[in-house]
């Protein structure tokens, strides 16, 4: 048994059942045993792996949509450029590199990361040895200053509660005992007021999940957007939530999320229209959302492929063609991730994001 998984069934032994959401919380960010607080989860050797990690063209087209966005503001300076939950520190690197030749950009920025992990803190800090980098715990720990900021697969590990609908109130999924193992169950049906509005478009029997902790993290973002900026978030997800997507991944394997607390990585899918309205809700504009193939596409990604391709041969250049497929076909990440952007309004989105 895992020393997370006893400290769990001893505290739900005293206290009963937990939601989700603090059961989440304690498997990812557990200050001793937590999953992200004790381990580097990207890549092959990992549990998981995400679009920077499988191709330096994702970062760049997006860094590149960064410094248009920053010039078509007017190029304010000092301005802040932030990543909030940066992994191994690649995306932000892969901005960087890109960015080198816009004007100005590298002179005005000050790069902020905002990562809860000390151990991917450790990670990030080597793979961008050259920068000046700030660490930070929140979004409002950031200086105040116009702020162009990027997410990837970040919202997707925020803790989230589960509801079931029975009649005209909800039964929250909670985690608690059954013959001393942990085991999912459901509370007593109770009206749910945050959930009022979801009556009208859900039947007996739906589940519908909500990220507490998502709405306050944009509405942060977008208070400072408002004065100048924008931001871009890229996740796993769709528009408003339907249906149970919780799940634990192990070695690239879907596993069960109770059994190994602390062991697998932990995520549910991203509600956009969730972070759209609180968007709205701070005074900025959130895009339409976006496939992140499509979005690739606009940026250009089959150019910047090409240009690759050009110097590869052999298996590196297998790899950069299957690199290329993973990133955009609608078979792999292409439809399943979808893309958003927040901006002061509709004219600066930054390139590739409709009103
Ligand atoms: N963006 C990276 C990594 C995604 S994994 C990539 O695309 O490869 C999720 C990241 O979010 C990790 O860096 C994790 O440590 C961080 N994280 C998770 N919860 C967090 C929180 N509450 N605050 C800050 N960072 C968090």
């Amino acid at each position: 048994m895992t020393a997370l998984k006893d400290i769990l069934i001893r505290r739900i032994a005293q206290t009963g059942p937990i939601s989700l959401a603090d059961y989440m919380a304690e498997c990812l960010l557990h200050p001793e045993h937590g999953y992200y607080t004790t381990r580097d989860p990207l890549g092959a050797q990992g549990d998981f792996t995400t679009a920077p990690e499988i191709s330096q063209m994702f970062g760049e087209l997006l860094g590149l949509c960064l410094a248009q966005s920053w010039l078509d503001q007017s190029a304010p300076s000092p301005f802040v450029l932030a990543e909030i939950g940066p992994g191994r520190g690649t995306l932000m690197a892969d901005i960087l590199r890109a960015t080198r030749g816009v004007p100005g950009f590298h002179a005005a920025m000050q790069v902020h990361l905002i990562e809860a992990s000390p151990t991917l803190r450790a990670v990030q800090n080597e793979r961008l040895a050259g920068y000046e980098v700030t660490w930070c715990d929140q979004v409002s720990d950031l200086p105040e200053a116009p702020l162009w900021l990027i997410a990837n697969e970040f919202f997707d590990a925020l803790p989230i509660r589960q509801f079931t609908r029975k009649g005209a109130g909800w039964a929250e999924t909670q985690v608690g005992l059954k013959d001393g193992a942990l085991t999912l169950g459901l509370a007593t049906p109770a009206p749910f007021a945050d959930l009022a509005q979801r009556l009208s478009d859900t039947k007996d029997g739906d589940v519908v999940e909500i990220c507490p902790a998502a709405a306050p993290i944009v509405a942060e973002i977008a208070t400072r957007i408002a004065r100048g900026g924008a931001a871009i978030f890229i996740d796993y997800g769709d528009w408003r939530s339907l249906g149970d997507t919780f799940q634990a991944l192990e070695a690239h394997e879907s596993v069960d999320p109770l059994a190994r607390p602390g062991q697998a990585d932990l995520t549910a899918h991203v509600d956009f229209e969730a972070l759209s309205l609180a968007a709205h809700a701070s005074g900025v504009v959130a895009s339409r959302m976006i496939p992140q193939g499509a979005l690739l596409a606009r940026l250009g990604i089959a150019t910047r492929a090409e240009a690759l391709a050009r110097n590869l041969s052999g298996a590196a250049l297998e790899t950069h063609k299957s690199a290329f497929e993973r990133l955009t076909s609608p078979t792999e990440m292409g439809t399943l991730f979808k893309a958003l952007a927040l901006a002061p309004a509709p004219a600066l989105l930054p390139p590739g994001f409709d009103a």
